[in-house]
This record gives C-alpha cells, sequence and structure tokens, in this order.
C-alpha cells in the first residue's frame, strides 16, 4: 500500500493544494495525517474541508486542540496563541466538530504507530534530538513510529544496541529503505510551515510493500498564502517566516 503522510498543514490550502497535486503521481491509496491541520495559517475550514474528502487517519496536534479549547493558549507563544485566537472565531461547527473528533492517543495502522509529538506526550513532546528519540523507542509496540510537531523532516533509527539512534537528514526525492528489526521514527515534516529552512512543503510517500520512505518537497505560492494572512491581519512575523523555512 502506499500511503500519502502529511503533518502540520496549519491552515496553509495552497500547501495542502501543491502538495496533494504533487502526490497525486504516486497514486497513493491512503492518507495519513499527524495532526496540527490548522492555527498559524488563514484557511482553517477550508484545509479540514478538504482533508475531509480524503478520509485520513488522523491525530490530533496541539494546535488543534487549543483552537477547539481543550488546551489553554498561555501554552503558546504570543504569535501563535494570537492565532489560535483568530481560528477559534473563524471555524465552522463542522469543523470544530471534526477536530473534536480527532483521537489525543497513538493511533496504530500495521506496522506504523502515529502520534503528533511523541508516542509517550502525544501533544507537546518534540522529538529534534537522539536522546529524545531513543527515550522513546520503548512508548511504541511496532516496528516504527510516525510524527509531526517539529517541522523538521527526519529520520531516528535505533542503533543494533537499541541504545544510540541513528540521525538521517532525509533529501527530497531520496528513497530510505525502512528495516523492520529496529525501532524507528520518522516525520514527514511540515506541510504548512516547514522550519528546516527550506521554505517547501514537506511530505513523505510510504510504501509499505517496497518498505520504502521517500521525502518530497514542493514549492507552493507562499505569496498567496502570505496575502491571506495579512488579508486575516495574523501576526507579521508568522507571514514572514513562511518565505524562509523557519
Ligand atoms: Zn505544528
Amino acid at each position: 500500500m502506499r500511503v500519502l503522510v502529511i503533518s502540520d498543514i496549519h491552515a496553509n490550502l495552497a500547501a495542502l493544494e501543491a502538495v496533494l497535486d504533487d502526490a497525486k503521481a504516486f497514486e497513493f491509496e491512503a492518507v495519513w495525517c499527524l495532526g496540527d491541520t490548522v492555527g498559524y495559517g488563514p484557511e482553517p475550514d477550508e484545509c479540514i474541508a478538504r482533508m475531509r474528502l480524503l478520509k485520513p487517519r488522523t491525530v490530533v496536534g496541539n494546535h488543534d486542540w487549543a483552537v477547539i479549547g481543550r488546551m489553554d493558549t498561555e501554552e503558546f507563544n504570543r504569535e501563535a496563541s494570537r492565532a489560535v485566537l483568530w481560528t477559534r472565531e473563524h471555524l465552522s461547527a463542522e469543523s470544530v466538530a471534526w477536530l473534536r473528533d480527532l483521537p489525543n492517543q497513538p493511533l496504530v495502522s500495521g506496522d506504523f504507530t502515529l502520534t503528533h509529538g511523541s508516542p509517550r506526550d502525544t501533544i507537546w513532546e518534540y522529538i529534534l534530538y537522539p536522546s529524545v528519540a531513543r527515550a522513546n523507542f520503548e512508548h511504541f509496540e511496532t516496528p516504527f513510529c510516525l510524527v509531526g510537531h517539529t517541522h523538521v523532516p527526519m529520520i531516528f533509527a535505533a542503533g543494533a544496541d537499541d541504545q544510540t539512534p541513528n540521525v538521517i537528514r532525509v533529501k527530497h526525492g531520496e528513497a530510505v529503505a525502512l528495516r523492520g528489526d529496529r525501532r524507528t521514527i520518522l516525520n514527514p515534516g511540515s506541510v504548512g510551515q516547514p522550519r528546516d529552512s527550506d521554505p517547501r512543503a514537506a511530505y513523505a510517500i510510504l510504501d509499505t510493500e517496497t518498505a520504502t520512505w521517500l521525502p518530497r518537497r514542493v514549492t507552493y505560492p507562499i505569496s498567496i498564502t502570505q496575502a491571506h494572512m495579512r488579508a486575516a491581519r495574523l501576526p507579521e512575523r508568522l507571514i514572514t517566516r513562511l518565505e524562509f523555512g523557519w
């Protein structure tokens, strides 16, 4: 089965559309989304509507939770919190209902566990360092765990001793072979707000038959998203960061 793996769309419709367009060539049969469909960006309803059509397996992210009032905005920095408040005021009842139904527990699909932050702290923990990845290996039962939240595409593969994970900084278009005999944590990066100094939208195609993970980057019309954000009076810092990827 070929799976489109996406995360952290953050209400950026132009980025989401570019990803879906690029991914079409891979004839994916399923969509897995690792949370934060909304927050930061100007098109929360539109992004949720697109996602609902795709019938993805989706978990909830910290922004999704804050937007539906399950988390206090004091947990967020000033700009993120302003975007959460703006999103609350601009979401339809249908979108709120969709977000409310998302699980905040890890989802298991075959050999893969899906979560937003980490398997031990689904909403908040960032897996950016080998030490954090290693501490999480014992918190999932499947060989592979898919995470989002950091907005940085990367892979942590347990070493032979299960102690020191190898960090794989993935490259666009270079498929990574998946080994089922050791724990591996994979992050597809962010569709709507990349933070690895590459402003292109990020996603991955997972092929469970060939056991490969194909990282992809796609250019999208950033200025369109920025114009919508300006019209919505979202914070300037959030608008600027999109073109630099931080
Ligand atoms: Zn996010």
